[in-house]
Parts: structure tokens; C-alpha cells; sequence
């Protein structure tokens, strides 16, 4: 039985879509959500999220956020997240040396979360590439 995965950014709906399941990295380990879930609550990590629609798996990229499960419905909040079509990988490159040349000078917070977002994107759009090319479904 399907349900919602709804996930949201402060400047879009990135995806509103009719679900079978769920994988998602929270901050205490993976996760996998089928509909009927019991609520719950986490926090996750800059990862991919995968989701499985009509036999069909998508990747997202998620950049952190919260994850709020019904039974229903989930529903992510999250500073940014794209699905692996829309990323832009030229853009992604550049931010991941952008931030490996501030990484070499400077240390800091920051700086290590925009190379996981960089990182994070670039591995969406390879799994995106393995899956397209016939490759397995390997997170
Ligand atoms: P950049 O340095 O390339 O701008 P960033 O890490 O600063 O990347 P974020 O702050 O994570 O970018 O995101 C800002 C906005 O840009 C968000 O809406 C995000 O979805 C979008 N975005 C960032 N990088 C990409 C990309 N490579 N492809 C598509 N959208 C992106």
C-alpha cells in the first residue's frame, strides 16, 4: 500500500509523490519506511534518500534535515535536497574543489558541509548514472 513522502526546503516542495517505501539515513543508522509506519521522529544525515514508486527507485539527494513519519505520510524537512535529475554535477564538481581548497587552508564547520553536500550530490547523480546504464541499485 502506498503513502506521502512530501519534502520540503525553506524555497520549494521538492517532491510531493505517492510512495511504496522509503530508505532514508537518519543520524542513528538506516531506515526503511513502509506505509502504516508507527510515528516517529528523527533527525538525518546529508545522504541519499531512495524511494520506491510503482517498481521504480529514485534517488534524492538530502541535505540533513528532519524526518517526520505517520503512518500515512513522511514528511522532510530539509535546508536543501534535489532529486539526482536535477542536479547540475559541473556545479557540484566546482563547489566539491571549492571546498577542498578551503578545507586545505581553513577548518571549520562550514567548510565540511558544503563538501558533503558536494559529495552527497555527486554520488546521487553517479547512482543515477549506474542505475541508467544498467548498473544495480546500490546505495
Ligand atoms: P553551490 O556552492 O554550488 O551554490 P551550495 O552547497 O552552496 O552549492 P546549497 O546551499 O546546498 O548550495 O543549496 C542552495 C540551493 O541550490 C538549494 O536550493 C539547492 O537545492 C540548490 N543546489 C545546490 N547545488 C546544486 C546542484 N549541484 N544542482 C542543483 N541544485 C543545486
Amino acid at each position: 500500500m502506498a503513502f506521502t513522502l512530501e519534502i520540503v526546503s525553506p524555497d520549494r516542495v521538492v517532491l510531493s509523490e505517492t510512495v511504496d517505501f522509503v530508505a532514508a539515513r537518519g543520524v542513528q543508522g538506516e531506515l526503511g519506511v513502509l506505509t502504516g509506519h508507527e510515528p516517529f521522529f528523527t533527525k538525518l544525515a546529508p545522504e541519499l534518500l531512495t524511494f520506491t514508486q510503482d517498481g521504480k527507485n529514485e534517488v534524492v539527494a538530502v541535505m540533513g534535515g528532519f524526518m517526520d513519519v505517520q503512518p500515512t505520510k513522511v514528511t522532510i524537512l530539509t535546508e536543501a535536497a534535489e532529486r539526482a535529475s536535477e542536479i547540475d554535477k559541473l556545479r557540484a564538481e566546482k563547489a566539491k574543489e571549492r571546498a577542498e581548497i578551503q578545507a586545505a587552508k581553513v577548518q571549520g564547520a562550514q567548510v565540511e558541509v558544503a563538501l558533503a553536500r558536494a559529495l552527497v550530490r555527486l554520488r546521487a547523480v553517479a547512482l543515477l548514472e549506474s542505475v541508467r546504464g544498467g548498473g544495480g541499485f546500490h546505495r
